[in-house]
C-alpha cells in the first residue's frame, strides 16, 4: 500500500540538511509520496526505512512488458479502480490469435494483414499490439514452424498458447531473446511451466477458474521464482468475467494483495460467435485487463475497441489536444471564409473532416482552449471574443484574408456582438452548432 507523505516523513531522518536538494525532509517526504522524488537523493535513510519504502513504492500491479525487436507491450503499475480518481497507465494490449492447425500460408496472410491495419483517430496511428500463436495441433515441430511463419511477417511481440511445456519450449526457439508470454500454467502443468518460463525469461500466465485456485497457483509460481506473472481467469461468460476481474483488480488496489497483484489476460476470442466476442473484448478494455486476445481480425471490431481503449487510457485531466493555429482546407485564398474553433481534438477533427468534406476552401482557426470542447470552453471562460480576437492578430488572419468573414460556432452564438466590436471590419456570422451541418452551411451562406 502507497504510504502517506506523513508515513514517509516518520521514516526519513528529520535533520533537514537539504542534500536531497528540498528544503525540509517534509518537503522531500511529499514529493516522494507523489513519485516525484528518487529515495537514493538522500544519502542517510536507514537500510531499515529504505526496505519499507521501496516494498511500499511497489506498484499494486506488477508491470509486464512483452519484447520483440523494437517492439512492447506494457500492462500493469494501475493504481485506481475509476479513471476519474486519477488515469489508467498502459492501454491494454490487443493481439490477434492463429492457429498452428492453419496452413502456414493462410496463417501468415492473417497476421500480415492484421500487423498492416492502422486507422488515425483525432490525428493518432492506432493498430494491434501482436499475436498469439495457439498450439492446438499438440505437435512440437509443427507449433515452431507456426511461430516462426509469424515471425516472418510480424515483429510484434507474441503469446504462445498451450499447456504442453515440451511444445511450448520449441515454440520458444524460433523467439529467442525476446519476452513472450506463455499461456499458461495450470494446477496440472505449473512447476514443469514455470521451468519452461524462467529458462526463456518469458513471462507466464497463470490460468483458473476460481478466486482460490488462482491465488494458489500465483503463489507457488513466485514461490518457483516466476515473477513476470499475468493472470488468465478461465471463464468465459460476461458476467463472470467482470465479476472475477474486478475481484482481482479490487483486492490488488484496495488490499495491496499481492497474489493478485499482476495483470489479467481476457481471451474473448473463446466466444461462440463474433458479437459475444465483441462484448467480451470491450468489457476487458474497460474493466480490467492488461491483454485481450481476438479471434477474428475485422476492422470494423478493431477499430471500435481502439477507440474504446484510447478514449478510456487518455489522462481525464488532459484532454487531447491539437496544436492551435491555422489550418487550411481546399486550397483557400484571402477571400475564403475563417471558421473558429477550439484545439480539443475531437471537436477539430469533427470540424475539420466535415469542412474538407465539403469541397470548399476555407481556413479554420483553432484557438487555444487548453483542449476543451466549444461549449466547454465558453463556460469555463477559456473560449470568448477576447480570446478569439487575440488569436486572430496572433497567427496575423488581418494581413491574410482580404474578405474578412469569421464563422463562430452556432453553440456561441452569443459571443457575436463582442465579436464584432474585439475585431472591427470583420463581419460576424453564426453557423450551425453540429458539425455535420457545416458543408451544407458552407454551400448556402458563405
Ligand atoms: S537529505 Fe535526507 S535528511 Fe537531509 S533534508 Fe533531505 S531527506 Fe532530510
Amino acid at each position: 500500500m502507497a504510504l502517506s507523505g506523513i508515513q514517509i516523513y516518520q521514516l526519513l531522518p528529520q535533520t533537514n540538511c537539504k542534500e536531497c536538494g528540498f528544503p525540509t525532509c517534509m518537503a522531500f517526504a511529499m514529493k516522494l509520496a507523489a513519485k516525484q522524488a528518487e529515495l537514493a537523493a538522500c544519502p542517510y535513510v536507514s537500510d531499515e526505512a529504505k526496505e519499507k519504502l521501496s516494498a511500499a513504492a511497489q506498484p499494486p500491479v506488477r508491470l509486464i512488458t512483452l519484447k520483440a525487436d523494437d517492439h512492447e507491450v506494457k500492462a500493469g503499475n494501475e493504481t485506481v479502480l475509476f479513471r476519474h480518481e486519477k488515469k489508467f497507465f498502459n492501454k491494454p494490449g490487443l493481439f490477434v490469435r492463429v492457429r498452428d492447425s492453419e496452413p502456414l500460408d493462410a496463417l501468415k496472410a492473417r497476421v500480415a494483414a492484421a500487423d498492416a491495419y492502422r486507422v488515425n483517430y483525432v490525428g493518432m496511428d492506432l493498430g494491434l499490439d501482436g499475436f498469439a500463436v495457439e498450439a492446438a495441433s499438440g505437435d512440437a515441430a509443427t507449433f515452431a514452424d507456426a511461430v516462426s511463419a509469424v515471425r516472418e511477417v510480424s515483429e510484434r511481440p507474441l503469446m504462445l498458447m498451450g499447456r504442453d511445456p515440451a511444445v511450448i519450449a520449441a515454440g520458444l526457439k524460433p523467439i529467442d531473446g525476446e519476452v513472450p508470454l506463455i499461456v499458461g500454467a495450470d494446477a496440472g502443468n505449473w512447476e514443469a511451466m514455470a521451468d519452461v518460463a524462467k529458462g526463456a525469461g518469458a513471462a507466464l500466465a497463470v490460468i483458473a477458474d476460481t478466486l482460490d485456485g488462482m491465488v494458489a497457483l500465483s503463489s507457488r509460481l513466485k514461490d518457483k521464482g516466476v515473477e513476470n506473472l499475468v493472470l488468465a481467469p478461465a471463464t468465459r461468460r460476461l458476467g463472470s468475467s467482470l465479476g472475477f476481474y474486478t475481484q482481482i483488480r479490487r483486492l490488488a488496489l484496495k488490499k495491496n494483495f499481492r497474489p493478485l497483484g499482476y495483470p489479467i489476460l481476457a481471451v474473448p476470442g473463446d466466444a461462440p460467435d463474433e458479437a459475444t466476442e465483441a462484448l467480451l473484448a470491450a468489457q476487458a478494455i474497460a474493466k480490467y485487463a492488461g491483454f485481450v486476445v481476438l479471434d477474428t481480425f475485422a476492422p470494423e471490431l478493431v477499430y471500435g475497441l481502439l477507440v474504446l481503449r484510447e478514449n478510456l487510457y487518455t489522462d481525464p485531466q488532459k484532454p487531447i489536444q491539437v496544436q492551435p493555429g491555422v489550418y487550411e482546407f481546399n486550397s483557400p485564398t484571402p477571400e475564403s471564409p475563417v471558421l473558429v474553433t477550439t484545439n480539443f481534438s475531437i471537436t477539430y477533427f469533427s470540424v475539420a473532416n466535415e469542412v474538407e468534406g465539403s469541397g470548399l476552401p476555407a481556413h479554420l482557426l483553432v484557438t487555444d482552449a487548453e483542449g476543451m470542447s466549444v461549449l466547454t470552453a465558453w463556460a469555463a471562460g477559456k473560449f470568448d471574443a477576447e480570446r478569439i480576437a487575440k488569436a486572430v492578430k496572433e497567427f496575423s488572419l488581418n494581413d491574410k484574408i482580404s474578405r474578412k468573414r469569421i464563422v463562430l460556432p452556432g453553440h456561441v452564438a452569443v459571443l457575436s456582438g463582442e465579436l464584432e466590436e474585439e475585431l472591427p471590419g470583420w463581419e460576424v456570422r453564426v453557423g450551425p452548432r453540429e458539425a455535420v451541418d457545416i458543408p451544407a452551411f458552407m454551400k448556402q451562406a458563405l
